[in-house]
């Protein structure tokens, strides 16, 4: 089920933070004091979970435990327990358009996992009886449109796809139409995501929403930021003016199998003020999963 798959991608940072918990405390129970108190805040803030959290998480422990000998399972059972209300959101659903087609824009920094994202996401959708249509929105990069080609002949979808080089917007405006016509349930539109020339990438992820937005009204229905769990705090936070300027509505944080650092959803979801929506947790077809707080808290910690 969804629990043992979160299992299993945070394989890595369960490792660490087992070894290092589990490292505090001894077989027949530890003394919750001051001294241990610290050395699990110090381990929590390794997962990269950000101070605030793991302040929360030491002074709950504190409450309940503190001059008390406690065993390990305890501790982490009240670990989990914190991690998940911290986490607990309203909008982990993916926003569906009254009438169909729902229109998802895909925004997000090259290399961050974006173009395998949206073919995972586009399985999603297609395994649960939804009819979906791509845009490889992405025209300056070849690779990409290849890539996606190469994805919705995997999964049976149609994808509209504009010559090198064309208008983004059009490949955007093309792939609504064709929705539109086709009764498709769902298009799944790629963007570029070369930071570099970031002022021009903005104008022109406002020039695909209002095109969108012309030929069909509410939509796009669902900003997608696709965010590399492996990446540093800095990509994160360059990340962070792409999303404000693109509008973004909810968070696909991938990578998560590769990362030590599992942690890094709670200040993500506090930065970016989204919630995440879906999780990779490895680069098959399969490998992406809803978003799920209290799997992922008991995956992290249990
Ligand atoms: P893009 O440049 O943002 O479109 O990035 P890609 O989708 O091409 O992904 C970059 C690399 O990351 C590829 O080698 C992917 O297979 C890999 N990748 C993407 N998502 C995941 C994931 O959830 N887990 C793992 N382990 N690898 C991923």
């Amino acid at each position: 089920g969804l629990l043992s798959r979160m299992r299993g991608g945070l394989q890595k940072t369960r490792r660490v933070l087992n070894t290092d918990i589990r490292d505090l405390f001894k077989s027949e129970g530890s003394l919750v004091d001051d001294a241990l108190l610290e050395q699990l805040f110090a381990r929590l803030v390794r997962t990269d979970m950000g101070g605030g959290p793991a302040a929360k998480i030491r002074d709950e422990i504190a409450k309940q435990y503190r001059g008390r000998v406690v065993q390990l399972d305890e501790i982490l059972q009240t670990i989990a327990d914190q991690t998940r209300q911290m986490l607990e959101q309203e909008h982990t659903d993916i926003q569906t358009a009254d009438q169909p087609p729902t229109v998802i824009l895909v925004v997000g920094v090259n290399g961050s996992g974006k173009t395998t994202s949206i073919g995972k996401l586009a399985n999603h959708f297609h395994q649960s009886g939804k009819k979906v249509v791509l845009g490889a929105g992405d025209t300056f990069r070849a690779a990409a449109v290849e890539q996606l080609v190469i994805w919705s002949q995997r999964i049976g979808c149609d994808i509209v796809t504009g010559k090198p080089q064309a208008d983004p917007a059009s490949v955007a405006y093309q792939t609504v139409q064709q929705a539109i016509e086709t009764n498709a349930d769902i298009a799944i539109i790629d963007t570029a995501g070369r930071l570099q020339t970031q002022s021009n990438l903005m104008q022109e992820l406002q020039k695909i929403r209002t095109v969108i937005g012309k030929k069909l009204e509410a939509a796009p229905h669902e900003v997608l930021l696709v965010l590399d769990a492996t990446a540093g705090q800095n990509a994160i936070s360059q990340a962070k003016g792409f999303s404000e300027a693109a509008g973004c509505t909810g968070i696909v944080l991938a990578k998560l199998d590769g990362s030590a650092k599992g942690g890094v959803v709670l200040p993500i979801r506090e930065q970016f003020g989204l919630p995440v929506k879906f999780v990779g947790l490895g680069e098959g077809i399969d490998d992406l999963v809803k978003f799920d707080p209290a799997a992922f808290a008991e995956g992290l910690f249990s």
